[in-house]
């Protein structure tokens, strides 16, 4: 294991984020995993590294399946983390009408308003952090937000964890320890890494090191390897912080300096904006992520397109593909 490693992230403030504990419809958790067991791994890890009140950001159209999983959140808030607004379906705003898309915030709201009441702040954050294609619809979205009292919570790390999750099913349902302790393994390391360039960029393009929001998926994978993410980022020097004290750097709040349709964190916008270039982002590991545990038809592209396929039957919309480019 490695040692602090000249302190590029000595002293870091970084306010952890959940997403998607229920994950996606048509996504389902692996046999004998689900969100009770995921969230129990992190709420024991955030306790073991200090980490405080973690928003939970959970679209909620799977909750109509089985409405059961909103009992995590009783035990969620118990331990002193809180819960956000992260639309019903989780469509990106890309693909639909702004009026829709506020109907789908409402929608979720009405299922969350006992947890978001019980936390001390209103935070949002888009589907697939998507803010909109145009600039007239972030706006109009913006100003809903303000309207009803809501702050949107920006993602200024990721590591694209989601991206491992097939991958680590496809090994659960093969038995496949080697290739799920590897997945486990890339996981951890990819997540330094990408945290330590993304930081390192977030730097170069503010010229000053802002407060970060990191993001990381109520995955089975993210539950497995969580503790260790924390234990390295802990070794490293960072500095667990809240929400709330992240969203007082104004960097969090202004609003991003580019609109664009693709699917970009705080970090990559600022450093695009300011021509700084992130190296290996998305991390080029993600093609052997692919090639693990493979079983025919099982791709994460091929996954996650039929399970947005099947929301396009609940609300009529045209996923564009490339967008998560
Ligand atoms: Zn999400």
């Amino acid at each position: 294991m490695s040692k602090s490693s000249g302190g590029l992230l000595s002293g870091l403030e970084v306010a952890v984020t959940v997403d998607d504990q229920f994950q996606w419809t048509g996504i389902p958790f692996p046999e004998g995993h689900g969100p009770h067991t995921v969230s129990k791994k992190m709420m024991k890890a955030f306790e073991a590294y200090g980490v405080p009140g973690v928003y939970a950001f959970n679209s909620t159209a799977p909750t109509e399946e089985d409405p059961r999983v909103l009992d995590i959140l009783d035990d969620w808030c118990a331990a002193g983390h809180y819960v956000g607004n992260h639309t019903h379906q989780h469509i990106s705003l890309n693909w639909l009408d702004v009026d829709t898309y506020l109907r789908d915030i409402e929608t979720s709201e009405r299922l969350l308003s006992r947890w978001i009441e019980a936390s001390p702040s209103r935070y949002f954050r888009y589907a697939f952090a998507m803010e909109g294609d145009s600039a007239t619809k972030t706006r109009q979205v913006q100003t809903h937000l303000s309207q009803n009292g809501f702050l949107s919570s920006p993602v200024t790390l990721w590591f694209y964890d989601a991206q491992f999750m097939v991958a680590y099913d496809r090994a659960l349902r093969l038995t496949d320890r080697a290739a799920q302790r590897w997945i486990e393994d890339t996981l951890v390391d990819t997540a330094i890494e990408q945290i330590e360039n993304q930081a390192a960029a977030a730097t170069a393009a503010l010229g000053r090191s802002p407060a970060h929001i990191m993001l990381i998926h109520g995955t089975t994978v993210a539950g497995a390897t969580i503790e260790r993410i924390l234990g390295r980022l802990t070794e490293e020097g960072v500095v667990f912080v809240t929400s709330e004290r992240a969203m007082a750097d104004p960097a969090n709040v202004i609003g991003s300096p580019v609109t664009t349709r693709q699917f970009r964190n705080s970090t990559q916008k600022w450093a695009e904006h300011a021509g700084v270039s992130i190296p290996d982002v998305p991390p080029a590991v993600l093609a052997e992520v692919e090639k693990a545990a493979p079983i025919e038809g099982m791709s994460y592209d091929e996954v996650l397109g039929r399970a947005i396929q099947e929301w396009t039957r609940r609300v009529p919309f045209t996923p564009v593909p490339a967008d998560f480019h």
